[in-house]
């Protein structure tokens, strides 16, 4: 199984991602989370860091390089879940080249109105040693810390009010678009993610249609 998922910052998509990877016995592959977790000790890297701070696009090329190594490790196989990856139209095509005939089987293009996607993400926290994820409202903590671990939860940097506005530009501007390239190429179908998780992932399995082999 071979899926790509878009959406706004905020849509859930890593969420969905997360249970689709599970159900389908592959790895969930999120570029958000590669780059974060890459050190900034060369000029590249410190970048790409740069860039996550501010919410703008990592370059297409550090961010291409990430995902074709990690494509090319034996657990994609049998399929991935690509969340995040790609967002602008030369990722996109530098994907279809990556994959070649192989290809993907769908695109899940996940959509909740703007209101709805800044409440969720400014209420987002996530624990700062284990990375368990909470949010005040919708997922909050039993007690002060996290509930894993007890260290303290944080707000990731990019989730500031100011940063989730761009974020929001830039989907927009440079990632909408895959919109009408995937379905030109007949792989796009639309999942109203602004439900509960439960109810969100019976529609996301509705919508997953493997391609005909
Ligand atoms: P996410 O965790 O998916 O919200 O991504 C967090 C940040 O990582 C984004 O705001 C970008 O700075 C960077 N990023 C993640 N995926 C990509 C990508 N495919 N292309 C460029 N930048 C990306």
């Amino acid at each position: 199984m071979r899926l790509v998922l878009l959406g706004p910052p905020g849509s859930g998509k890593g969420t969905q991602a997360d249970l689709l990877a599970r159900k389908f016995g592959v790895p969930q592959i999120s570029t958000g989370v590669l780059l974060r977790s890459q050190s900034a000790d060369t000029p590249l890297s410190a970048a790409a860091q740069r860039h996550l701070a501010a919410g703008t696009l990592v370059p297409d090329e550090i961010v291409v390089g990430v995902v074709a190594e990690r494509l090319a490790r034996p657990d994609t196989a049998a399929g991935f879940v690509l969340d995040g990856f790609p967002r602008t139209v030369p990722q996109a095509e530098a994907l279809t080249e990556l994959l070649g005939s192989a290809g993907l089987d769908c695109v899940l293009e996940f959509t909740v109105p703007p209101d709805e996607i800044v409440r969720r993400l400014s209420g987002r926290r996530e624990c700062g040693a284990c990375r368990r994820s909470y949010h005040l409202e919708f997922n909050p903590a039993r007690a002060d810390g996290c509930d894993d671990c007890g260290s303290e939860l944080v707000q990731r940097a990019d989730d500031q009010p100011a940063t989730i506005a761009e974020r929001l530009k830039v989907y927009a501007s440079e990632t909408l678009p895959l919109v009408v390239y995937f379905r030109a190429a007949g792989l796009l179908t639309t999942v109203p993610a602004n439900g509960s998780v439960d109810s969100v992932f019976v529609q996301t399995l509705a919508a997953v249609r493997p391609a005909p082999r």
